[in-house]
């Protein structure tokens, strides 16, 4: 079928606005004139570099990044990679002020004594804390536990302790057992598989008048750019392009600049081995946020074909929504969430959505098809749903079926899918439940 016959709801690999798959085609054979394939030309000329400062402009400027205060790179690291490279160097970041600390109450020259304190210090302050509210926070926390050990992980929450072990909602914040020494604070704003979304930044994650900065990692792979944020709630704000933003192979982050500075010496960090494992604070060089950063995100070979497809969301983005910024988008965002949501709630004995209302992600839209209640609890019909989706599949509907994890029916409603398509699918719903 031709492109405009299919109406895609992958969860990612996703969509992707159909002028900018055109105008990347293009790039891909010819870019700007040049003769050359933006894919063959140097990371380091001042082609790519435009494209660089193009998206680093055009995300400033939708999302309002305080640039004195943060910095946007571009990374090959993908939400896994991130997962492991915010939590080693904000792991550092701990280290390295707790090092400096030491440095300036004991004097210079005393070495061994500061390595003593902050060995002690490490044992007894170090704590990454992680918000546990879907498969990719899981993810992430287990890789914490394996990079520094299970020691210095604290779940704060593990959100499928009260819903009987399953995700699905978000307990209440006077639950959440935060560290009063967190090196940091993560949480994933909105779980892809489980289709769990942060309705807005947490109550208990802003810093107070009088409190030390909480250091807080999100996650925003799967709904980067749908919504409007305060970039100052956060240290670190990641996410893997290929939803909202592009195609797979570029990771972006905006970082605060106070911790790329706190970057501890490495053989200093070897010397704590006894108390924490190296690979727990030091990170490769490539997922080195400082050495990323002070290089503009150009240390090693950045896929600039595929940030050239990102930079072209950016900028369509910000010639559709203008002065709206990111509001823009996630008002259409949640009119589109709205039409699906409504619809299944309108047919309760055929569909249950299965997150909790309260938290229903606006971009992962997870439910199944039900055959009545059982006595405990939902009662999924597996048959039903193949049904579902071949019938939604001869309607050109595609990308439907749930994760292979949790099964079920998933629509993905990323910002480059059509109300359009999401109306073909609501309509598709409709005639589902009254077959
Ligand atoms: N975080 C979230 C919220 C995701 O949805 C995904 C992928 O789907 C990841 C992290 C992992 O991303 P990647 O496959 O780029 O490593």
């Amino acid at each position: 079928p031709d492109r405009s016959e299919v109406a895609y709801f992958g969860a990612g690999p996703a969509p992707l606005p159909t002028p900018v798959i055109e105008e990347s085609a293009k790039a891909f054979v010819n870019f700007d004139s040049t003769g050359l394939s933006l894919a063959e030309i140097s990371h380091r000329s001042p082609t790519a570099n435009k494209v660089l400062a193009d998206a680093k402009e055009a995300l400033t400027k939708l999302y309002d990044v305080p640039t004195d205060e943060y910095e946007i790179f571009f990374m090959q690291a993908g939400g896994t990679g991130e997962f492991s490279a915010a939590l080693q160097n904000l792991v550092g970041a701990f280290i390295e002020k707790r090092r400096r600390k030491a440095v300036a109450e004991l004097g210079e020259g005393k070495d061994d004594q500061v390595l003593e304190r902050v060995k002690k210090e490490i044992e007894s302050d170090l704590k990454a804390d992680y918000l546990v509210t879907g498969s990719w926070s899981l993810k992430a926390s287990q890789e914490a536990t394996r990079l520094i050990g299970s020691k210095y992980v604290n779940v704060a929450i593990d959100a499928r302790k009260s819903n009987n072990g399953k995700f699905g909602v978000i307990p209440p914040e006077s639950e959440w057992k935060l560290s009063p020494t967190s090196a940091l604070i993560y949480y994933c704003d909105n779980e892809t598989v489980d289709g769990v979304e942060f309705p807005s930044f947490p109550e208990s994650l802003k810093t107070k008048p009088g409190e030390d900065d909480k250091i807080v990692v999100a996650d925003f792979s799967s709904n980067f750019l749908s919504r409007k944020i305060n970039v100052r709630d956060y240290s670190v704000i990641f996410g893997g392009a290929q939803k909202n933003l592009g195609i797979a192979g570029i990771t972006v982050a905006i970082v605060r600049k106070t911790i790329l500075d706190l970057v501890p010496p490495p053989t200093f960090l070897h010397q704590l081995s006894s108390v924490l494992p190296t690979s727990g604070a030091l990170p490769p060089i490539m997922f080195s946020f400082s050495t990323i950063a002070s290089n503009n995100s150009l240390y090693n070979t950045l896929p600039v074909f595929n940030l050239y497809v990102a930079t072209l969301v950016l900028q369509s983005l910000v010639s559709k929504f203008g002065e709206e910024k990111v509001a823009g988008q996630e008002e259409i965002a949640n009119t589109k969430a709205k039409l699906i949501y409504d619809t299944l709630d309108s047919y309760p004995d055929v569909f249950y959505v299965v997150p909790d209302k309260s938290v229903r992600s606006r971009m992962n839209i997870c439910f199944r098809i039900v055959t009545g209640k059982s006595d405990d609890g939902v009662k999924p019909d597996e048959a039903r749903e193949k049904a579902f989706l071949s019938g939604a599949e001869k309607r050109g509907l595609l990308g439907l079926k749930g994760h292979r994890s949790v099964g079920g029916i998933r629509a993905s409603n990323y910002n480059a899918v059509p109300l359009e398509n999401v109306q073909k699918l609501a309509n598709w719903l409709t005639e589902f439940a009254n077959s």
